[in-house]
């Protein structure tokens, strides 16, 4: 870790911050149905103790919200709704950056130099959140399951949360756009969104945020590593990271290689240029040179319209999303659907039928309870 990391300003008491769970990383809650005393009685808050809570910025009461967001239970996500709807006229003030790459690139090392320089050069808070699809594939955890960005996480200007683990790519996304607008009301000017260039997680994090980068690295020939074309598309500045020691050479190449690739995308709506840059989370070379593009590209967007246009697509996009998402919950745990889906996969699997008439038919019966009132 770099020596002027060590700069950054440390908790004055680490007994009031979700830190003392974890060092190094604000952990979750645990789900609030773990915390009912005995008595049966929930440590719930009412909305405005929340609201009150995140608007001073109380870290401890803004990760309990975000746990809110998270939980399955309905009482919990009513809960959250609200907390949500009242945070929306203090949300939307910050600079929300996206960071994608493959494991290994060396996303948190990035993200802790950045936040980091954010802290110590601006002054400004920093929020980092992530999406992590392999915590609902696999059960297990590309970024969440290390201590990460302990430095960072040390700072009292700094709040970071790892992916919510639970339920579809769909479901993590808005939950974490809806974490995003908490931090944004609890006042961090800077959000990071961290997510690993698996499944589609790149194009949700895209989906929600202003600025995308994509951390890549030094790789033979002129097919960048681990570099999938549609991500490169997205990223508004590609950082090819550990240009340091012995690496420096080759780090050079690939940026050019990069650049020179970024060319032949079609011009942005945004106007923007998408650079390619190198950098190094062990030197700090290069960091700087990141943030400036992204003021200099939140400066021309918000000149030109387009970053209140991107953001309202956006919100739209979001709306659609939701009620996709909800229809289907609403359709898979409607009784009479799940008393016959599972007897119509069989017998699609077993050529009786095909997915079509099968699909239909489900279709049809939820359709069918609903106008009867079920
Ligand atoms: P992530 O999986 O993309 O988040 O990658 P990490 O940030 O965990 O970094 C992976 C490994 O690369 C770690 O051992 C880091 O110490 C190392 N690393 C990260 N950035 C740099 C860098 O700029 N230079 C060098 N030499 N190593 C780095």
């Amino acid at each position: 870790m770099a020596a002027w990391l060590e700069d950054v300003p440390k908790l004055a008491d680490s007994r009031h911050s979700a830190l003392h769970v974890l060092p190094g990383c604000i952990a979750p809650e645990p789900p609030l149905e773990l915390t009912v005393p005995a008595s049966g009685r929930q440590r719930r808050l009412l909305p405005q103790q929340y609201m009150d809570g995140i608007l001073r910025c109380d870290r401890s009461l803004l990760a309990q919200a975000i746990t809110l967001i998270e939980s399955s239970r309905e009482a919990d996500r009513l809960l959250a709704e609200r907390i949500v709807e009242d945070c929306l006229p203090y949300s939307g003030n910050s600079i929300r950056v996206g960071i994608t790459g493959v494991p290994g690139a060396g996303k948190s090392s990035v993200i802790e130099v950045l936040g980091t320089h954010l802290i110590r050069e601006y002054r400004q808070k920093v929020a980092v959140l992530a999406i992590d699809p392999s915590s609902q594939i696999s059960g297990g955890s590309i970024l969440g399951d290390k201590t990460r960005m302990g430095s960072l996480a040390s700072s009292d200007m700094a709040f970071i949360r790892p992916s919510p683990s639970r339920g579809s790519l769909g479901g993590v996304a808005q939950r974490t756009r809806e974490a995003m607008l908490l931090c944004e009301a609890a006042g961090y000017q800077n959000i990071l969104v961290e997510t690993v260039g698996v499944g589609q997680s790149e194009t949700a994090v895209h989906d929600m945020v202003d600025f995308f980068v994509l951390i890549t690295l030094a790789g033979a020939g002129d097919e960048l590593q681990g570099m999938k074309r549609g991500v490169m598309e997205l990223a508004d500045v590609v950082a090819v990271n550990k240009a340091d020691g012995t690496n420096l050479k080759a780090a050079e190449k690939t940026r050019a290689e990069a650049q020179n690739a970024l060319h032949y995308f079609p011009s942005s709506p945004s106007g923007w240029t998408p650079h390619a840059l190198s950098c190094s989370a062990q030197t700090g070379k290069g960091i700087a040179e990141l943030w400036n593009c992204v003021l200099e590209y939140t400066a021309m967007t918000k000149d030109n319209g387009w970053l209140n246009l991107a953001r309202r697509n956006q919100t739209q996009k979001w709306m659609q999303e939701i009620i996709r998402d909800g229809l289907k919950q609403r359709f898979e745990s409607h009784p009479a659907i799940k008393r016959r889906m599972e007897s119509l996969e069989h017998e699609v699997l077993e050529g009786r039928t095909t997915s079509f008439r099968a699909a239909r038919e489900l279709l049809e019966t939820y359709s069918d309870a609903k106008l009867g009132g079920g």
